[in-house]
């Protein structure tokens, strides 16, 4: 493959040829004080064909830190709007992202450019269009972990640092981070023209996202109702994948939802430690509606806001049979890769009891969600086997023992063996995962201008299947201090 320059990169930006009342042309605002690099990821660098040795010139992190812009790129923030926290609210739009353009690469494949913290946009309504080096960092390295664990997600491509202070609670670092996808299209774009009753521009949008991402369904006289049918799929399949992780987004508001199926806007997200089904991971979540165990329900109610958008292009009937898909093909998605989780390989009638059975436990007992499935890789099936080292992590030990026993004779019935299983299950059960307190050693460093611990993690979150002894130190539940760290919108 031929690697890019800077120089010879070639952008484009084919949003910018829609209707001007999809977005605002806006270049970037430098920071005032000079950019300076952080990091940057080689795999996302791979995706547009850019060499790697191009990170270390001064020329990368003025263009991907808002100060420089390339020929072909032609800066704009998107509009849309959107239901937050069940309100719609009319406008929302990219009030601190800006969509530099696009790069085809070698195999064809499309990505958007987004840097986040570019300044203000006419959508940044009360904020400063900034973003703080905390959130950036956490955006960084979670985007890069759940692509490792298999999770569609938007990719980061670097994090540019700067000394201007950020004002949230308190002053802090501001950073840029260049987020990639092959589109940053939103629910609630679809959303902003429905209710304005733009209707030519919802179709003109539908057009555009299926013309470039559902190409096989492209000419079908039904397009608009497979395009919808599509995204049920990939949605439930999404939150599917991020419940078996046992992880939540924190604002699922329909603005943040991909029209391609991506984990997208990395904020107050968090990995589970101890396993809670009402786990809040968004200090500012009162109520808790975007508690983990409320994801899948609020996945099928954001399908319902875009299902209502889509009045005008689709019939009602077609879409509330699409979204009667979205549960039972959510269930079926769950439950295999719970299965896999268990090292199951048949599915069969009980495997629900078995699979609530585990959750229940490690409920009782606050058990650490990702360290009790990567141990459980190791589970004895042998008859009187005591797998006592597992065991340890539940409070009642013969409720343990009964649920034990009931998995190991399911095991022995599917004649599984227990060293092909280990090998298995270490592929499916991550020994590690970013938890809050691994990205806030980062940050803390980070706030000291020692990037280490980013590229440490980064590397780690990589491969997160494979014990080395690099990760000694990086699979423990959380310190003390590191339990309840508050993360909240305000990055
Ligand atoms: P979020 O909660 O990050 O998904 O953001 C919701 C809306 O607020 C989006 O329109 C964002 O662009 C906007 N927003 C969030 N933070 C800022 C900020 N610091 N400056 C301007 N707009 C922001
Ligand atoms: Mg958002």
């Amino acid at each position: 493959m031929r690697k890019q320059t800077l120089e010879t990169l070639r952008f484009d930006n084919t949003y910018a040829r829609l209707p001007e009342s999809f977005y605002a042309k806006q270049n970037p605002t430098p920071f005032t004080s000079p950019p300076y690099f952080i990091h940057a990821n080689r795999s996302a660098i791979e995706l547009i064909d850019l060499d790697h040795g191009e990170c270390s010139r001064p020329e990368f992190a003025a263009l991907f830190g808002g100060s420089m812009l390339a020929p072909g790129m032609d800066p704009l923030a998107m509009l849309y709007s959107g239901h937050q926290f069940g309100v719609y609210v009319p406008q929302l739009g990219d009030g601190r992202a800006i969509l530099l353009g696009e790069v085809r690469n070698e195999r064809g494949q499309k990505w958007d450019l987004h840097l986040k913290g570019a300044g203000m946009t006419p959508f940044s309504r009360d904020g400063d269009g900034r973003a703080v080096l905390r959130s950036t960092i956490r955006e960084y390295l979670c985007c890069e972990a759940m692509d490792a664990l298999g999770i569609p997600t938007t990719r980061a491509l670097c994090l540019v640092g700067s000394d201007d202070k950020i004002y949230r609670e308190q002053t802090e670092p501001g950073a840029m981070l260049v987020r990639m996808a092959p589109s940053h299209v939103r629910f609630g774009t679809f959303e902003v023209f429905y209710y304005r009753k733009q209707y030519e521009n919802l179709k003109v949008l539908a057009d555009f996202v299926i013309g470039q991402h559902f190409a096989a369904i492209h000419v079908a006289a039904d397009k608009y109702a497979r395009f919808f049918h599509e995204v049920v799929e990939r949605t439930a399949k999404l939150i599917a994948r991020w419940q078996a992780v046992g992880w939540a987004h924190g604002v699922l508001n329909t603005d943040n939802m991909s029209i391609l199926g991506l984990t997208l806007d990395y904020g107050p997200y968090g990995f589970m430690d101890a396993y809670d089904a009402g786990f809040i991971c968004n200090h500012s979540d009162h109520n808790g509606r975007y508690a983990f165990n409320q994801q899948p329900f609020i996945g099928l109610w954001n399908l319902s806001c875009l299902a209502q958008a889509l009045l005008p292009l689709v019939a009602k009937e077609e879409l509330k049979s699409a979204l009667d898909h979205y549960t039972p093909l959510y269930e079926g998605e769950y439950a295999a890769l719970m299965r896999a989780k268990l090292g199951l390989t048949q599915q069969r009638p009980e495997d629900e009891v078995l699979i609530q059975g585990l959750l229940q436990l490690m409920q009782d007992s606050h058990a650490d969600y990702t360290i009790v499935f990567r141990e459980l890789a190791a589970f004895s099936s042998a008859p009187g086997a005591v797998n006592g080292r597992l065991r340890e992590h539940f409070i009642n030990g013969e409720m343990f023992d009964h649920w034990a026993a009931q998995y190991a004779e399911r095991l022995r019935s599917e004649e599984s063996r227990d060293e092909e299983r280990l090998t298995r299950m270490n592929r499916t059960n991550p020994a590690i995962v970013l938890r809050n307190y691994l990205a806030q050693q980062a940050i803390d460093k980070a706030h000291r201008k020692d990037f280490t611990e980013i590229d440490r993690l980064y590397r780690l979150l990589q491969d997160p299947f494979t014990d080395r002894p690099e990760m000694s130190g990086y699979t423990a539940s959380p310190p003390n201090w590191g339990k309840h760290l508050s993360v909240s919108c305000s990055s």
